[in-house]
């Protein structure tokens, strides 16, 4: 995570901000989706973010960059939403199981 540099000596480069995604993010098709939805477990909630993965440019880069099986990762990555680290079955997302 960046730092917030009011303290930078003057000759030493500033720190980015930590607001403003770089790199592929901030290609992101669900950037402006709350985490909330974007870190769901729960097919429902998980949706919208879902929908943004389906026209995003840069899927390849999430999912390499997040590694979710690698990382136990909950939410949505790379088209797919993950619970510890599993792609969620089709079959949950399209109102079957409920989460
Ligand atoms: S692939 Fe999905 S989760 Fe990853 S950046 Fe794109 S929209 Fe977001």
């Amino acid at each position: 995570m960046p730092v917030t540099g009011s303290c930078s000596p003057p000759d030493q480069p500033r720190p980015s901000r930590p607001s403003r995604p770089a790199g592929w993010q901030s290609a992101a098709a669900c950037a402006g989706l709350p985490p909330r939805i974007v870190f769901s477990k729960k097919p429902k909630e998980a949706a919208p973010a879902l929908r943004a993965c389906a026209t995003c440019p840069v899927r390849r880069a999430c999912e390499e960059t997040v590694a979710p099986a690698e990382n136990w990762f909950d939410g949505v990555c790379g088209g797919r939403l993950w619970r510890s680290g599993r792609p969620v079955p089709e079959t949950r997302l399209h109102g079957g199981t409920r989460a």
